[in-house]
């Protein structure tokens, strides 16, 4: 989610790793009791509430709360998710007055601070028994992460990462979004490099031991276009149709990439 600000790559050690995983498993917990929590009837408001209250019960806290618009004159971030349905991609504010229905797709970014240091992870849960059509686009997206990840190895380039996520998502016949993109993370929640999801093999910057990323899809069914709603933090696609959302945060080691944000 957001953009990039910081404009410098940190590199972290086997120890400040394995901080960022604890940051991670935080996460992992909250996005996996909400995903038990996600039922038709029930509202992207209460389901804030549960994500805030196992943060805190872990003894982390909310990143994207009070986190600065990017827009001008536009308010900070409210919410401890970002809460997404259907055509909504990113950013979307929770609400007691959104109600998840059968057949939806939720989108859940959530990024917690422990001990000084951020995991940051997004997911898109099926409301109840979704299209095929929807099925397919939540397979594809979260394998489009897999597939990016995979990249993230010495002697490759970021861009590795973007392609890889590219071609997997195009080849089964969408779109991936350019406008947001995947980023370092550490103790600030955006650092670089910025990683989008698209981009060329052998280019970008060249990976290095202890770089961490969140690497975070946005695939389309239709268009990759997007815009932005009048509460200025809510993304939609341009053309209304289903859009998912995968995060993981992960580490460059001397072997496999090492994910942060798993259970
Ligand atoms: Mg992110
Ligand atoms: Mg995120």
């Amino acid at each position: 989610m957001f953009q990039t600000k910081t404009r410098r790559v940190v590199l972290k050690s086997k120890e400040e790793i394995a901080l960022m995983r604890q940051a991670g498993k935080i996460v992992a917990l909250a996005l996996d009791e909400i995903r038990r929590h996600t039922k038709p009837g029930v509202t992207t408001g209460e389901l804030d509430r549960i994500a805030e209250d196992a943060l805190k019960r872990h003894n982390a806290i909310p990143v994207f709360k009070g986190y600065p618009n990017q827009r001008e004159g536009g308010p900070p971030f409210p919410k401890t998710i970002t809460a997404c349905i259907n055509e909504e991609l990113v950013h979307g504010i929770p609400s007691d007055s959104r109600v998840l229905r059968e057949g939806d797709i939720f989108s859940v970014d959530c990024g917690a601070y422990y001990k000084g240091w951020v995991g940051d992870a997004a997911t898109t849960i099926p409301v109840g028994q979704i299209s095929a059509e929807a099925q397919r686009l939540l397979a594809v997206t979260e394998q489009a992460l897999y597939e990016g990840i995979s990249q993230g190895r010495l002697g490759g380039q970021t861009e590795d990462i973007s392609a890889a996520v590219q071609d997997y998502a195009e080849r089964h016949g969408y779109s991936v979004v350019r406008e947001y993109t995947g980023h370092g993370v550490g103790r600030n929640m955006h650092e670089d490099p910025q990683v989008p999801n698209f981009g060329q093999r052998g280019r970008g910057m060249r990976l290095k031991m202890g770089m961490t990323i969140a690497l975070e899809p946005m695939v389309n069914m239709g268009t990759w276009k997007t815009k932005l709603l009048n509460d200025y933090w809510t993304v939609v696609t341009e053309d209304g149709k289903l859009s998912a959302h995968f995060e993981h945060s992960f580490a460059i080691t001397d072997g496999e990439p090492y994910i942060l944000t798993l259970l």
